[in-house]
């Protein structure tokens, strides 16, 4: 610890950051970038390759994959996602470290959520402020205090800046995948807890869609003749919500229901989305048994067909001893500046999930102090713009300077 003590002077320049780091943060949650506004993220990912500039590092952007979705009527869709931004520098480091932020947001171009506005001297409400726009920022400066350091060059890095994090990185996630494999540990800056904690271990996730064919019939004429789509659609939905209280860990949300029209019409179709989490990566096999169950049933009756789309995108993150090993630096390195570093499991996933399930080891809530994400009641705390700076840029430079152990990281998750 007092290794560590003695870096701190080198992390004096980030207080003078303050009122640049406010202004750029204004500026950037200005523009919006909901995860569909391909020209939003075109803008932001022009501004951040402009701000990152300054790193001198390598830049790339990087077109995407567009993929299929079913939409809200069934049908598969292409849509497009915007740019990935890639940077990197000292490829030939002997430790390297992958830095993640996503530029997206939930707020697109017809969301009430638009403006930026101060609360308080210390607060600033707006989209994206605090995920993940403020942690882009802290990513930004704590690698700029390290390249401003006499170790420079002693730790490589590797940027992702991704344009689909909120729809659960569809077209990202290989790019992350194949950039874990080339690094030794992860920082991903989406924001602390409001009381400032970090997330620890993260729930699985999984999205489905159900899409429910009937018969269409007159309501009156020809009832007989007709095959209810919603009715199916209504017990697959009671049948998938009743997985929930089965096992510990394993929670089912219905969330999305679309079908039929007059009401004199026997319906023929209806789509079903729902989101499942698991904590136990063993409870995968276990839901996936229990939905093809429920499928069949539903299949096997007259004039119904049901197609099931969707997979468990992100699996659980469980903290294993090389998570542990770097959460432990990190605690270090927040008491060398006095602060009391906290992490807590919880149900939300990013694309650490990603990292971790790539054998990368990462902590995930490197960003800003924030709440009320994804509401129109998202804030940041400002001063954490410099604390989260000077924490992460600590641990940075911990290990470029040889001061952490960053070969306990090595050999990536065990
Ligand atoms: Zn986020």
């Amino acid at each position: 610890m007092a290794e560590l003590k003695a870096l701190a002077s080198y992390l004096d320049w980030l207080e003078s950051q303050y009122d640049e780091m406010v202004a750029k943060l204004v500026y950037l949650a200005g523009i919006n970038s909901g995860s569909y506004n391909i020209a939003g993220l075109e803008r932001m990912a022009a501004e951040l390759n402009h701000l990152f500039g300054v790193l001198g590092g390598q830049a790339h952007r990087v077109a995407l994959e567009p993929a299929t979705r079913i939409d809200d009527d069934g049908e598969p869709r292409l849509y497009e996602f915007g740019p990935l931004l890639h940077l990197s520098k000292h490829p030939n480091a002997s430790l390297r470290v992958l830095l993640v932020g996503h530029m997206d947001t939930v707020f697109g171009t017809e969301h009430a959520f638009q403006r930026v506005e101060r609360l308080s001297p210390t607060q600033l409400k707006g989209p994206g402020v605090a995920d993940l726009k403020g942690g882009l920022l802290v990513m930004l400066k704590a690698l700029e205090c390290l390249e401003r350091s006499p170790w420079a060059g002693r730790l490589g890095w590797e940027v992702v800046l991704n344009p689909d994090e909120e729809l659960g990185s569809p077209g990202s996630a290989a790019h992350l995948r194949a950039a874990a494999g080339r690094s030794d540990f992860g920082l991903v800056y989406e924001p602390a807890m409001a009381d400032g904690a970090l997330a620890g271990a993260r729930k699985g996730s999984g999205n489905f869609t159900a899409v429910v064919y009937g018969r269409a019939a007159h309501a009156g004429r020809a009832h007989h003749l007709g095959r209810n789509a919603l009715r199916a659609a209504a017990d697959f939905l009671v049948a998938v919500d009743e997985l929930n209280g089965r096992r510990p860990g394993v929670t089912v949300n219905p969330g999305f229901v679309h079908g039929g029209g007059p009401v004199n019409v026997v319906p023929d179709r209806a789509v079903v989305r729902f989101n499942i989490r698991l904590s136990d990566p063993a409870d995968e096999a276990w839901v996936l048994g229990c939905l093809a169950a429920i499928d069949r049933e539903i299949n096997a009756r007259d004039g119904i067909t049901l197609s099931l789309h969707g997979d468990f995108g992100r699996k659980p993150k469980i903290l294993d001893a090389a998570h542990r090993r770097l959460f432990d630096w990190l605690r270090c390195c927040g008491r060398t500046l006095g602060l009391d570093i906290t992490w807590r499991d919880t149900g939300g996933c990013c694309d650490g999930n990603n990292l971790s399930a790539a054998g990368l080891p990462n902590i995930d809530t490197m960003g800003v102090i924030g709440g009320g994400l994804h509401s129109v009641d998202e804030y940041i705390e400002l001063p954490s713009l410099i604390e989260r700076s000077r924490l992460s840029a600590l641990l940075l430079l911990g290990l470029a300077s040889g001061r952490c152990d960053g070969g306990a990281f090595r050999g990536k998750s065990s």
